[in-house]
């Protein structure tokens, strides 16, 4: 029988990774003559998940063979690595028949509502007791959801990572490797593979720095491209390492505005809106900016760790009309990406008096502008043409800032795109 077997929340912050796990049981299952077919997928799922560990990332692989053979090496791979001792590790793993078109139908638009939207652990359990599917629930079985979703998601979009991993003794210890190495795998293989370096900040992205047993990731279109990147790139030993098909760089967690009544936290939008006021920066380099909607007003966020975006961001003005893509949090846009569709030449200034050639100040709230020396008035604010340092068109966060989900600008297919490599 061939199987989907999806499994989450296996690591913790002081370690493992849930794609490590599932190569170990990929591996195990191969060893007993189980049949592992194709590529394993990762599937990211909704970013602004409080339960996350880091990327909110979860698995599936499909197999052929004895669903009990199957369900006992997924469980004992589990037992033996997961990080089970930390509260926040609540594994969780499914075993779907994959012919089994109602299920997978079901599955499919609760992965969606899993990569854009909170679902509760009790739809998992409701999905689980409907279906009758077979699973695995350790502790409170939290990583059910992403194990559903990772079975049903609908890759209506993909891309290729390769991941290379440690020798198991040198878990936690600094990883060894040649930056320049990536660099130069980057300029053989890009725009086929992306994020590997962030040539403007010289942060070689594709080397994780968190304690897992991830040593770097490739990622990119083309798979042979990918390879050759991967084979560029000198490091210390790898342990062993996995080609994974991703909805990673596709933009499925962005909610158009039109499919919604209302900005609810915990989502991520695109929403087009004309910008209030000029931005304004605070203590530790963080942008905001407000932007007038079919929602009202939607404050709007470029953080510290976007670097350069920052600059592009800064230089918005009053009238500028948007699209934004991002995060909502605390009742703000996170922003990924912004698409500057129209750029307000004119700003109205206080009109200048006809004497002394000084600005007028304001006579009072609808009483017009004065100019206190010369006496003169004026009724109305007057428009000027500016210079403006932006263009029109697409800007993106830098690769060290990207998120995981975020389709960089070099896969879409959209003109005037002012890339950050
Ligand atoms: P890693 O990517 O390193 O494996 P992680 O960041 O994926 O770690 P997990 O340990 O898997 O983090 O924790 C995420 C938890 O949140 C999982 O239990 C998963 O089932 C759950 N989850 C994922 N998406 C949603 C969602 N949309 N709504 C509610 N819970 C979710």
């Amino acid at each position: 029988m061939k199987i989907w077997v999806g499994m989450d929340d296996t690591d913790s912050k002081d370690g493992m990774c849930t794609t490590y796990l599932a190569v170990l049981a990929i591996d195990q299952l191969k060893r007993q003559g189980i049949s592992v077919e194709g590529f394993p997928r990762l599937v990211r799922l909704n970013p602004t998940i409080p339960f996350k560990t880091r990327g909110n990332g979860a698995l599936s692989f499909l197999v052929d063979g004895n669903i009990d053979e199957v369900m006992e090496v997924v469980s004992g791979t589990i037992e033996k690595y997961a990080m089970l001792d930390d509260e926040k590790t609540n594994p969780g793993a499914v075993f779907v028949n994959s012919e089994n078109d109602r299920v997978m139908d079901v599955l499919s638009a609760f992965a969606l509502k899993a990569v854009r939207g909170v679902v509760s652990i009790d739809e998992a359990f409701f999905i689980i007791g409907k279906y009758m599917i077979p699973h695995l629930r350790f502790k409170a079985g939290r990583g059910l959801i992403g194990a559903l979703a990772a079975v049903g998601l609908d890759f209506y979009d993909y891309t290729i990572e390769v991941l290379a991993y440690r020798k198991p003794e040198r878990f936690g210890t600094p990883r060894e490797y040649d930056r320049n190495s990536f660099f130069e795998a980057d300029r053989k293989t890009y725009p086929l593979t992306w994020d590997t370096v962030d040539w403007y900040n010289r942060v070689v992205v594709a080397v994780p720095s968190s304690p897992d047993p991830v040593l770097f990731g490739i990622r990119g279109d083309d798979i042979h491209a990918v390879r050759e990147a991967f084979e560029t790139v000198k490091t210390e030993d790898i342990d062993r390492h996995m080609t994974f098909v991703t909805n990673q760089g596709t933009d499925m967690h962005i909610i158009h505005e039109s499919e919604v009544s209302e900005l609810e936290n915990y989502h991520s939008y695109r929403i087009r809106g004309s910008v209030v006021e000029e931005p304004f920066i605070i203590e530790g380099g963080h942008v905001f900016f407000m932007i007038k909607t079919r929602f009202g007003d939607v404050k709007c966020a470029a953080f510290e760790p976007t670097k350069q975006f920052r600059d592009v961001i800064r230089q918005l003005r009053q009238g500028d009309l948007v699209e934004v893509y991002g995060s909502m949090k605390k009742d703000t846009v996170n922003l990924e990406k912004i698409n500057i569709i129209d750029l307000a030449n004119y700003v109205e200034v206080n009109p200048s008096c006809p004497l002394c050639g000084k600005r007028m100040e304001s006579a009072g709230k609808n009483k017009g502008f004065r100019c206190r020396k010369c006496k003169t008035t004026a009724t109305e604010r007057v428009k000027v043409k500016v210079k403006r340092e932006i263009e029109k068109g697409f800007y993106e966060v830098p690769p060290c800032a990207r998120r995981h989900l975020s389709k960089p600008l070099v896969r879409m297919n959209v003109p005037h795109k002012h890339v950050f490599r």
